[in-house]
């Protein structure tokens, strides 16, 4: 019987690959098919000053609403688009669409915006000449460009392929691009990379971000103050992500956080909305 249970599993187990398999296979076609018939869009996500509760920045995230279809989320489809080779074109929209919606923040706000890049994009030879031509063709300061980085991008890389990275993150940099490290915290050995890693700028994952009243509540607040510190020491600045109540927000304000995104803020929100909270939101310093 046992012997028979484990055949049945066995057999479970690869019908439900194959199944895999199959909607990755047709989750592919259909990408393929959105990107050709410009089905993909930004929105952005405001980061905002802790204490005076104004907008400094918007973070440029990527949706994908199939017609008659439930949104599919980026943690679905950016995989299949870096498997695919596909992020490397759809990357090059992405930065497109937000330099273009960015050009007009930044002149009347001085909004920077936010861009999340893979490492299969980093990878491409042509990269940084690519982001400093988008960001002249749009009339665009490269001060007024984020680039979001996370650790995990460089597992699986070679010495030499970060090294390559590197020096095309510190091309970038030398021209006024800032780098930010997304996700800080969750990686396997966030500490060495904040040391080899050229950046200006980190982003404290939300699993780190406390909320109080939560079990986990001072063991949390311990990371994410210690993360604070070291972010300010090493002379960066630091964006909590994933704020969501009152309670969290006073938290990373009283351990003197002084940015943050989340939902209690905004929820991603398209760039006309953008437009809209940017007009009632009063600003007063530049990015
Ligand atoms: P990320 O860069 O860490 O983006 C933050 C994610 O947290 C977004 O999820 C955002 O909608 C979500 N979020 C914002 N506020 C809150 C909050 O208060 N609570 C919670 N629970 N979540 C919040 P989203 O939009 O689903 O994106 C997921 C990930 O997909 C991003 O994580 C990023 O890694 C990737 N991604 C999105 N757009 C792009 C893109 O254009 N290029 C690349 N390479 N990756 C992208
Ligand atoms: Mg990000
Ligand atoms: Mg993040
Ligand atoms: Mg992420």
């Amino acid at each position: 019987a046992a012997k028979n249970a484990g055949k049945n599993q066995l057999v479970l187990f690869t019908s439900d690959l194959r199944e895999a398999r199959m909607e990755r296979t047709r989750l592919t076609a259909a990408l393929r098919q959105a990107v050709r018939r410009g089905e993909l869009t930004l929105n952005y996500q405001p980061v905002v000053d802790l204490v005076t509760g104004d907008i400094r920045k918007a973070e440029a995230l990527l949706r994908w609403s199939p017609p008659g279809e439930r949104p599919i989320p980026p943690d679905v489809f950016i995989p299949i688009a870096e498997e695919s080779g596909m992020i490397v074109p759809i990357g090059r929209w992405v930065l497109e669409r937000a330099c273009a919606d960015a050009a007009r923040w930044y002149a009347r706000h001085g909004i920077a915006v936010t861009v999340n890049v893979s490492g299969r994009q980093l990878r491409e030879e042509d990269f940084s000449d690519m982001v400093l031509e988008i960001l002249a063709r749009h009339g665009l300061p490269e001060r007024a460009l984020i680039l979001e980085i996370t650790e995990s991008m460089l597992l699986a890389t070679t010495p030499a392929e970060v090294r390559r990275i590197t020096a095309c993150l510190d091309r970038l940099r030398r021209h006024g691009v800032r780098i930010a490290l997304d996700d800080f915290g969750t990686g396997y050995s966030s500490l060495s990379y904040l040391r080899s890693l050229p950046v200006d700028i980190i982003k404290i994952d939300k699993s780190f971000t406390p909320a109080p009243g939560h079990a986990e509540h001072d063991t949390m607040r311990a990371f994410t103050k210690a993360i604070v510190e070291l972010s300010a020491s090493l002379g960066l600045e630091t964006i909590a992500e994933g704020i969501e109540t009152p309670e969290q927000a006073a938290v990373l304000q009283q351990l003197g956080c002084p940015l943050a995104q989340g939902y209690l803020f905004s929820p991603p929100a398209t760039a006309q909305q953008l437009d809209g909270l940017l007009r009632s939101v009063p600003w007063r310093q530049a990015a």
